[in-house]
């Protein structure tokens, strides 16, 4: 029987195995890919908004000369955090069904070969993020194969025709990377701006691309359905058809709540986040704890690595406080 299984080794799954240790914790690790996965699946090229000192976790310090750390870098850091405080982390094993019989968790995973496993825990840290689920759109085509809600570098967009969705550093960043490869890109985004919290070193270059027309910008407005070479657009000036070869969907993600659900966490679709104590991160399921970006509501950028990185210690604190009374 194990004491503590996290399921999910991102940064904010890691961070709250490196706070149990502290607190004289075992705890065993299961990642259905390989450590911080979703950061590996990021934008090749991808400069985080955070400096290196806000993404730190373990108390390992995250050394880099740049004023923000590159994706690389952060893949090489969170790795060597895990091996340092040689973590117990069972990867390429995906946690399918958690359930409560009598006083323990039955977890069960299935590994890439095939094979069923099933681990009993006292405890168990949900830690499985949100990078799984895209926000979809809703919008007929957006299921056709040059259709992707993920961007991972720029060379396969050069020479083409691409309408990005969105109006988040995602959106930006794709659309000037792609600029400068040669792709026409249209950005459609339906607020007034672009985000307001798009990193501030990159806001001027897009601005500058939007008004010389290298980009072309189309505020208030939406796209409403994606065929195999254009797109319509709408907006007040009523509707439009662009010709495209690609459509990236930038839209955010959102936790998958139907995971928790399962659990017996209430977690119901929509803004409310899922239920538990954000001082222990205690679910309504005693023994059942949420860490990191998964504990959001609708609003997945509420939480990010800055603050789902203390979680961890809200929950080995709790259970330090629980086995010693
Ligand atoms: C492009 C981009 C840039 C960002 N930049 C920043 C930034 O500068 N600063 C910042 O603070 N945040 C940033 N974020 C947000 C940040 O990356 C996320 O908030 C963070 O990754 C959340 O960490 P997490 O550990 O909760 O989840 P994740 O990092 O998503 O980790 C969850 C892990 O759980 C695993 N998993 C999922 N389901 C299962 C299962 N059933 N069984 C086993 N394992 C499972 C996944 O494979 C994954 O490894 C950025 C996000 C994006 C998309």
């Amino acid at each position: 029987m194990e004491d503590v299984v996290i399921i999910g080794a991102g940064p904010c799954g890691l961070s709250a195995a490196a706070e149990l240790q502290n607190h004289g914790f075992d705890p065993l690790v299961i990642e259905k890919e390989n450590v911080v996965h979703s950061i590996a699946c990021y934008p090749t090229y991808m400069q985080f908004f955070s400096t290196a000192a806000l993404l730190e976790i373990a108390s390992v310090p995250f050394i880099t000369p740049n004023e923000k750390p590159y994706r690389l870098e952060a893949l090489h850091y969170y790795r060597t955090v895990a091996e340092r405080r040689e973590m117990r982390i069972r990867r390429y094993e995906k946690v399918t069904e958690v359930n409560r019989v009598g006083d323990a968790f039955v977890i069960r995973s299935v590994r890439r070969t095939g094979e069923t496993l099933e681990t009993r825990a006292r405890v168990v840290v949900v830690a499985t993020g949100y990078f799984d689920h895209p926000n979809l759109i809703g919008i007929p085509g957006e299921e056709l194969p040059h259709v992707s809600h993920f961007f991972r570098e720029a060379h396969p967009y050069a020479g083409m025709r691409v309408v990005v969705i969105g109006g988040s550093n995602s959106a930006v960043d794709a659309s000037l990377e792609m600029e400068r490869v040669g792709a026409k890109v249209t950005v459609v985004y339906r607020g007034e701006s672009v985000s307001a919290n798009i990193k501030p070193w990159v806001r001027p270059i897009f601005d500058s691309m939007a008004s010389k027309g290298r980009i072309d910008l189309r505020l208030n407005s939406r796209v409403t359905e994606i065929r195999p070479h254009e797109v319509t657009v709408e907006s007040q000036n009523g509707a439009e058809t662009l010709e495209c070869d690609f459509v990236l969907a930038l839209t955010g993600f959102r936790p998958d709540r139907g995971f928790l659900r399962a659990m017996g966490i209430e977690a119901p679709d929509g803004v409310i986040p899922p239920t538990h104590n954000p001082e222990t991160m205690e679910t309504n399921v005693p023994g059942l704890y949420l860490a990191g970006v998964v504990s959001t509501g609708r609003d997945a950028n509420e939480i990010f690595i800055e603050s789902g990185r203390f979680h961890g210690r809200k929950i080995a604190e709790h259970l330090a406080s629980i086995t010693n009374n």
